[in-house]
C-alpha cells in the first residue's frame, strides 16, 4: 500500500499558528511571514454526513466529513463511506479538494 503523502498547510512565523493554505497574510495576527509546513495525512472525525440530492457535477449519493488534524485545522472531505464519528482517519490532498482515504476494515 502506498503511503498517504503529508499534508500541506500554512505556518505563521510570527504567532506560530497553522492553517490551510490560503493567499494573503497571517489570519489570526496578520503576519506576512507565513511559511508552508507538512503535518501528518490524517485526522479525526468531527462529522460525516450524505446528500442525497447533491450541487450539480457531484456523484449521488455524496458523503463528506468533517475531519480535523493537527492543531485544531479542519477539513472538509469527500469520503467513499460514512467514516465513524471520533475515527482518525488519513486525509490526502486531490486536485481543489479533500478525501478521506481508503474504506472502513471490513467486519468480522
Ligand atoms: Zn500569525
Amino acid at each position: 500500500m502506498i503511503p498517504t503523502p503529508m499534508l500541506l498547510v500554512s505556518r505563521c512565523e510570527s504567532c506560530h499558528s497553522r492553517f490551510l493554505p490560503r493567499p494573503g497574510p497571517c489570519p489570526r495576527c496578520g503576519s506576512s511571514a507565513v511559511r508552508p509546513q507538512e503535518i501528518p495525512p490524517e485526522g479525526r472525525v468531527l462529522a460525516a454526513t450524505e446528500l442525497t440530492a447533491p450541487a450539480p457535477g457531484f456523484p449521488s449519493p455524496h458523503r463528506i466529513a468533517l475531519v480535523e488534524a493537527l492543531d485544531g485545522i479542519r477539513f472538509l472531505a469527500v469520503a467513499d463511506y460514512l467514516p465513524g464519528l471520533g475515527a482518525v482517519v488519513p486525509i490526502a490532498r486531490e486536485g481543489d479538494h479533500y478525501v478521506v482515504v481508503g474504506r472502513p476494515p471490513e467486519p468480522g
